[in-house]
């Protein structure tokens, strides 16, 4: 398995030098460039969903985001949105692009997404899985196995849409679904997924080699710099003590802490370089020697 996918990747790299467009011939393992994507705004959510223990009435927008790795030949997200209309009716979204147009900006079309990391199951996350049909799901194996099977038996499902699970299902029917073995799994050369967030029954986190050092994706196990920053779990979790030591974690994976990105803060816009609308490069000075 190991040996398949590096004779893959070495393939892919020497394509990526080959080809016209593609990123330049690159070290093994790749270095990545990293963008955030915003492709919605939610306003006026209570800000306890987001920071456990926040004032009832204060409220707070929530960036829709989602995540571009690109590297080796590759154009990996992490995360893939929500675009279907049942989602519009029960929530207040602003600014939005569908997830699949919302990479033109950088020059990448939906069908040059190699693979989407799944971070977790809940539907602003997973809906647009199916927007981009060459890629391959990376998703934790408990993750699937829990809200595909026995989280419907009670109410263990909030946030998850039965309709993406169908589809998720379909998709590894087709093959196209690979399962993340647990923490600290290194899925492709210089990405690496970590459990123990507990956002979701399991979701999970991703640390990238960068220029600037190693990049921690966090999604929505860390929903905000505030949470970060005052040490406080994120609002909805299922083990705030366990989300509390995996912010802790971040910190240690992060080269340096401005590269640990939360899932839902509007800040992050703000403080990266902005590309075009919605669109920042994840990167800082050069890390020391
Ligand atoms: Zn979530």
């Amino acid at each position: 398995m190991a040996r398949t996918w590096l004779f893959g990747m070495m393939a892919l790299v020497a394509l990526a030098g080959a080809g016209s467009g593609g990123p330049e011939p690159e070290g093994f393992p790749p270095t990545y460039r990293i963008f955030a994507v915003r492709y919605a705004t939610i306003e006026d959510l209570p800000a306890k969903m987001f920071v456990q223990g926040a004032a009832p009435e204060r409220k707070t927008s929530a960036a829709m985001a989602m995540w571009l790795i690109q590297g080796g030949g590759r154009n990996i997200l992490l995360d893939a949105g929500f675009y279907h209309e049942r989602f519009f009716k029960d929530w207040s979204v602003s600014s939005f692009v569908r997830p699949s147009d919302a990479l033109a900006g950088l020059g990448v079309k939906p069908e040059d997404v190699t693979d989407i990391i799944v971070s977790h199951m809940h539907w602003d996350h997973a809906d647009g899985v199916d927007l981009f049909k060459s890629a391959r799901i990376w998703i934790q194996r408990d993750e699937y196995a829990y809200y595909s099977g026995e989280a419907w038996s009670g109410d263990h499902h909030g946030g998850i849409d039965p309709e993406n699970v169908l589809t998720l299902v379909a998709l590894n029917t087709q093959g196209r679904v690979t399962f993340v073995d647990g923490d600290a799994q290194e899925i492709l050369p210089g990405i690496t997924c970590y459990t123990g967030g507990k956002h979701t029954f399991q979701s999970q986190f991703v640390g990238v080699s960068s220029a600037s050092g190693t990049v921690v994706l966090a999604s929505d196990n860390l929903y905000l710099y505030e949470n970060l920053e005052k040490h406080v779990p994120i609002g909805s979790t299922l083990d705030a003590v366990s989300n509390l030591r995996a912010q802790d974690r971040m910190r240690r994976i992060a080269a340096r802490e401005e590269l640990i990105i939360p899932g839902h803060d509007p800040g992050v816009f703000d403080r990266f370089p902005r590309l075009g609308a919605g669109l920042v490069e994840i990167r800082g000075a050069k890390p020391h020697p």
